[in-house]
């Protein structure tokens, strides 16, 4: 029989078809490594090349090849490659060379044993790449582990870092790196909550967490174009007997703009887990999967879906769920795309920042009326995405300096040994210091300044990019960067009726995060005058600041160039809003002495509580903040500035501060010291005392002014003139006496005669106890008589001024400029100069 031209011509294509199919899709880069082996190691069909012919790509300290004692794993497929192991005692890297920039898996495989001196059980490392963590403080224990990660690879090298922490060690049995097609990993994906586009997958790098064929067996890597491992699903059921398994590869299609055979192959598509109904019409209940997953991360879930249960279009219709949110609603595979029945297609969700440790999957029936109740599942991928560290590992860990030989390396990230270390000598170093400088001050020493940076070990700058080329630096080990999408959900997406406060940075926001937790979220308005350089400020001052009498900084928001700061959320407001101008009930004497011990408590520890003062810059009452139970925290550091260094006493700044508050020395010096904000503060303690604005234009001229005012009348002795109106013959006049006295030092002119927060604290403390009249003093010093009705001048402040009634000092916010930021008056000058 003879064979003609077009026969050949087919013979040819097919065997080329044939070729091509069975191995499958042709990888530009292609390096896989059986590392500490003499010889080749093969697994099916993958070679993985001798150690010594990759030696090249590797830069270590020591070689050290291991051959494990025993041929005793059998259980692998990968069982080849757990024979023989790299050790790396000290810092060691695979640099390769990438020929096709793009998407490239690395495989990493793990399986410890003991080597001479050696044992691999007790190894503690980092992995990382030049741009990305992808394990830190990893160990393995006595099994094997395989990691998969995928990453847009984008210079011509690939660098693989293998750090040993603390005195360990670091290992590897094998090492793959291999580009992958285009368009496995697309830019864009749908958010799961609220329902949106989600762009920006390109440069993510991801760790495959769970790979899983539904309704059918474990699919090997030799049955996958891209060498890939899908485990069996039963075991992630909540209710086993809740699905029915149903398997028909001959049935799947691969359309086009639907998946292909590399985004899963026909043993994934061919079979899927449904609903088990039991031919019952009127059963309704959802069949969940259940995946353990890292708190604090997102994740990309992939659902792969292809209908070879119908045997006509248009008869299935379910709903699909991520955790409680529903991703998709009345899907009809048949008619996804086109309508063709046993379509292949795969669907991508970005998941909100897991909270918990579980991820829920599910498949419910549709509520359409007439469907019939049944849904399918085929395959599940979860990958997990880098965080805004670029880590894709949630141990708590310090960055240390990048290798100047590669511009794009942000560093190595090892975690939490040496970070735990570091924290230790740290503290260590910051007790004694603090001790050595609270001996000095006791000692009558003149203050001496600590040059420790404020930064400390443990911040870096790498996060988002502004357009402007500035960065943000965000401590490593606490992760506060918010997706937008959670703060716009947290906002109700900025619901104009939340809005609770407006500031020089712009709207702040009443909020529920994950839930149940209450948060001010303050949005920054991109025009506003306090910019990107307050945004970070505020993160970088909070980032290091706990304290009970901070406001604390739950998170900060710069996606889409949006600067937004999320806080714990003070439920009573500022401490102005209690004093006058919004109709709050008045306040007692107590609560308000309270408010100012918690307040000064709050800024003693900015000054004294870290290795270099923190100087707060506004201190004002609307910056003091009040939570449920009238608990004073200092708010808003966005002007922060650190203290001087060692040999200096002051910074140097240009002036900013809020009018009615400023420090006049400051003003004429343009010299900062913590002494500033004991000014300012002691300014708050007569607004306290007296319930008006620092600033009153509506006023006679010498009432304009508090500080000036309130100033006159304590020198004369006579402060109970001018108190809030609501505390007459509430406030001891011992107690008012060592308040007045308190406030008045605050004022002194010159910062060196001015007491330390510590002292002014102390003195506050004081007249709290006088107040409650726990305190033994001198007849004089302690006159329990309360304070009488107030005097005609209380209410006529003094007989040169017009009669103006204490209500009167509730000014409208025209007259009102206590809260105003001097940035803003002064561009506002700026701005009417101009015109
Ligand atoms: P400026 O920014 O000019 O100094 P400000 O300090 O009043 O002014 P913001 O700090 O932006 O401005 O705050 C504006 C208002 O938002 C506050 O007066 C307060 O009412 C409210 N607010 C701010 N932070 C919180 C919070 N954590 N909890 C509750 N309310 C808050």
């Amino acid at each position: 029989m003879g064979c003609g031209k077009p026969e050949l011509l087919i013979w040819v294509l097919s065997i080329l078809y044939l070729a091509w199919f069975s191995s499958g899709f042709n990888p530009v880069d292609n390096y896989r490594i059986a590392c500490g082996s003499s010889a080749n190691a093969s697994v099916g069909s993958l070679v993985f090349i001798a150690d010594d012919l990759a030696s090249n790509f590797l830069s270590t300290p020591q070689d050290i090849l291991a051959k494990a004692p025993l041929k005793s794993i059998s259980s692998s497929e990968y069982s080849s490659l757990y024979q023989t192991a790299r050790v790396f005692t000290g810092s060691s890297k695979y640099t390769f060379s990438i020929s096709q920039i793009g998407r490239h898996w690395i495989r990493l495989y793990f399986y410890p044993f003991v080597y001479n001196s050696y044992n691999m059980s007790e190894a503690t490392f980092a992995v990382s790449t030049q741009d990305h963590v992808l394990l830190n403080d990893f160990s393995v224990k006595n099994s094997f582990v395989s990691k998969e990660f995928s990453l847009n690879v984008t210079s011509n090298n690939l660098v693989i870092t293998f750090t040993p922490f603390n005195n360990s060690i670091a290992f590897l049995n094998a090492i793959e790196v291999v580009s992958l097609p285009d368009g496995l990993i697309t830019d864009d994906a749908t958010t799961v909550n609220p329902s949106g586009r989600f762009l920006g997958l390109l440069p993510v790098a991801l760790e495959t967490v769970w790979r899983v064929n539904m309704g059918g067996p474990k699919v090997t890597f030799d049955n996958d174009t891209l060498w890939r491992t899908w485990i069996p699903d039963h075991s992630f059921l909540l209710q086993q007997s809740s699905v029915v398994d149903y398997s028909n590869t001959a049935a799947v299609n691969y359309v086009q703009g639907g998946a292909t055979v590399d985004i899963a192959p026909v043993s994934v598509y061919g079979t899927a887990t449904g609903m088990n109904s039991s031919g019952n019409p009127d059963v309704n209940f959802n069949v969940t999967w259940e995946f353990n997953v890292d708190p604090g991360f997102q994740y990309l879930v992939r659902f792969h879906f292809c209908d070879i249960v119908s045997t006509s279009l248009n008869q299935l219709y379910f709903d699909v769920y991520i955790d409680s949110w529903i991703v998709v609603k009345d899907l009809d595979l048949s008619t996804y795309l086109v309508n063709v029945l046993a379509a292949a297609y795969y669907m991508d969700f970005v998941t909100v920042l897991a909270v918990s440790n579980k991820l829920h999957v599910s498949i419910g029936p549709s509520t359409l009326p007439g469907a019939y109740p049944n849904a399918i599942l085929n395959g599940l991928e979860i990958m997990k995405m880098n965080n805004s560290m670029g880590s894709l590992s949630a141990a708590a860990s310090v960055m240390i300096p990048s290798d100047s030989s590669s511009k794009k390396n942000v560093g190595v990230m090892v975690g939490i040994g040496i970070g735990a270390f570091i924290a230790v000598i740290f503290a260590v170093l910051l007790f004694l210091l603090c001790r050595r400088r609270r001996k000095l001050a006791l000692q009558g020493h003149t203050k001496t300044w600590v040059p420790l940076s404020i930064t400390g070990g443990n911040s870096h700058s790498v996060g988002s990019k502004y357009s402007n080329g500035t960065t943000i630096s965000a401590v490593s080990n606490l992760g506060y960067r918010i997706p937008f999408l959670a703060v716009q959900e947290a906002t109700n997406n900025f619901d104009e009726s939340w809005v609770i406060g407006i500031g020089g940075f712009g709207k702040v926001y009443k909020g529920v995060l994950n839930e149940d937790t209450k948060v001010a979220v303050k949005r920054g308005n991109p025009r506003s005058q306090q910019g990107l350089a307050e945004f970070q400020t505020e993160i970088e001052m909070l980032s290091q600041f706990r304290h009970r009498h901070l406001v604390s900084l739950i998170g900060y928001c710069d996606e889409k160039n949006e600067m937004i700061l999320i806080y714990e959320y003070m439920e009573n407001g500022t401490l102005k809003s209690h004093l006058y101008g919004s109709g709050l009930p008045s306040m007692s004497w107590k609560q308000r002495l309270e408010i100012c011990i918690g307040s000064a408590r709050g800024l003693h520890y900015l000054h004294t509580g870290y290795a270099k003062a923190v100087i707060h810059r506004d201190v004002k009452s609307a910056n003091i903040l009040l939570d449920e139970n009238l608990m004073a925290k200092v708010a808003d550091f966005g002007l922060s500035k650190t203290g001087p260094e060692i040999d200096q006493t002051h910074v140097s700044t240009a002036v900013k501060g809020s009018f009615g508050y400023l420090d006049p020395e400051y003003f004429r010096r343009q010299q900062l010291t913590e002494k500033s904000d004991v000014y300012s503060f002691g300014v708050v303690l007569f607004e306290v005392l007296c319930a008006r604005p620092v600033i009153d234009p509506s006023l006679p001229r010498e009432m304009v002014n508090l500080a000036e005012w309130a100033m006159k009348w304590q020198k004369k002795g006579q402060l109970e003139q001018i108190i809030d109106s609501t505390l007459a013959g509430k406030i001891r006049p011992d107690s008012l006496r060592k308040f007045g006295e308190t406030a008045e030092k605050c004022l002194a002119d010159y910062g060196v005669d001015r007491p330390s927060m510590g002292d002014v604290l102390w003195n506050l403390e004081y007249a709290l106890q006088l107040q409650e009249a726990v305190i033994d003093v001198e007849p004089e010093e302690n006159s329990t008589n309360m304070i009488g009705e107030l005097s005609p001048q209380v209410n006529n402040f003094g007989n040169d001024t017009p009669s103006v009634s204490a209500t009167q000092f509730e000014a409208g916010p025209v007259d009102d400029l206590s809260g105003v930021s001097m940035s803003r008056v002064f561009s506002q000058l700026v701005k009417s100069e101009g015109r």
